[in-house]
């Protein structure tokens, strides 16, 4: 395994440093990959996988992005009318593409996005279902037209390289490399920042003339966390009562909405997710998995009150699926098995990983 790894970790290096990025397609690829791996752990490596199993990915990615880019400093320039807010050059949709020079050129993806805003008021939870179908179908085809097979182009071959996946049956499927998926699922975290900070670069690059820190251009790009969390307060309450979920002590006043399964080794809300926490013992637990104490109270708790929380997202329109929240614990936890990782106990606690996380979520 450890060679399965350091291969593929040299050929995402020679694919991000010697491949051709015109657009930011490629980034969604490699982003939506990884996501896709980490949500698959039992990925059985002769199975050929659709494309359209990463149009959700590329939708959830690019979404945000369709949107225009209002820079904050813009809005504050003193004596700025709303006039001249308006015609800023820094108003619009992001470039995305070298040589994209007006918004009506902007990839093919984030027009169909855009078209779509009308039906739902920019809340990708409210699309109309047949709207969204259509969107997804259309995401699979770019995918397949564009970055899917030129993402292992490198200037040094003259053939495409087929370290990753090779073409399946059908234009729409592909054949991963034997330990590939398990490598993008163990690497996801390395991908995805890997993957942002390309995709960032690339974007102030065809923006030259936007004003605000780069920092300002990242969470645009990249919203930490889309949904209001605020407003999965009151049914958490409901089900976690007046307690810290990790500490059990009273919450307070200030409380925490916090991600059982860190944000940063899987950057996808759903709503089985989230716990309330003091802010003291969020912070402390920080990237870090929960120790497996805290696991099979996430799990019982998400059991125990699976229809009410599933009512609660259906009318927050919070993104769930519990099967899936499940498949997420499960890779990122066999992640850290084999890292040797510790995983978070309590507040300044941590405790070498022990192989009842395997119990607790069914794995042989
Ligand atoms: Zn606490």
């Amino acid at each position: 395994m450890e060679s399965t790894h350091s291969q593929f970790v040299t050929n995402l290096q020679r694919l991000l440093l010697e491949g051709d990025f015109v657009g930011t397609y490629k980034f969604a690829l490699l982003i939506s990959l990884a996501r896709w791996a980490v949500e698959n752990p039992n990925f059985e490596s002769d199975r050929e996988v659709d494309v359209s199993e990463l149009a959700p990915h590329f939708l959830d990615l690019y979404w945000p992005q369709a949107q225009p880019f209002a820079p904050a400093s813009t809005t504050r320039e003193p004596g700025a009318t709303y006039e001249d807010v308006l015609h800023s050059p820094m108003i619009g949709v992001l470039h995305q593409d070298r040589g994209q020079k007006e918004d009506r050129q902007a990839p093919r993806i984030l027009k169909d996005i855009h078209q779509s805003y009308h039906e739902c008021g920019g809340s990708i939870r409210a699309l109309p279902e047949s709207t969204h179908a259509r969107l997804l179908q259309r995401i699979r085809e770019t995918i397949t037209v564009n970055p899917l097979w030129r993402l292992q182009v490198v200037r040094s071959s003259k053939e495409p390289l087929t370290t990753l996946y090779r073409p399946g049956r059908t234009r729409f499927k592909i054949r991963f490399e034997p330990g590939i998926a398990r490598c993008f699922s163990h690497f996801a975290p390395l991908v995805e920042e890997l993957a942002r900070a390309g995709w960032m670069r690339h974007v102030l690059r065809c923006n030259p003339k936007i004003l605000g820190a780069p920092s300002q251009v990242e969470s645009f790009l990249f919203p930490d966390s889309r949904n209001a969390l605020a407003a999965l307060r009151s049914p958490l309450f409901e089900v976690q009562g007046d307690a810290c979920f990790y500490c059990t002590e009273p919450l307070g006043r200030k409380v925490a909405v916090d991600h059982f399964l860190p944000w940063s080794k899987y950057r996808r809300d759903l709503g089985h997710n989230f716990v309330l926490a003091h802010p003291t013992c969020n912070r402390s637990k920080s990237d870090l998995l929960a120790g497996c104490h805290h696991l099979e109270n996430w799990i019982k708790r998400n059991a125990r009150h699976g229809p009410f929380l599933a009512e609660a997202f259906e009318e927050r329109r919070i993104p769930h699926d519990m099967a899936l929240s499940l498949r997420v614990a499960q890779s990122l936890y066999a992640l850290a098995d084999f890292e040797g990782a510790e995983l978070w106990v309590g507040s300044g606690v941590l405790k070498p990983i022990h192989s009842e996380w395997k119990d607790l979520l069914g794995v042989a």
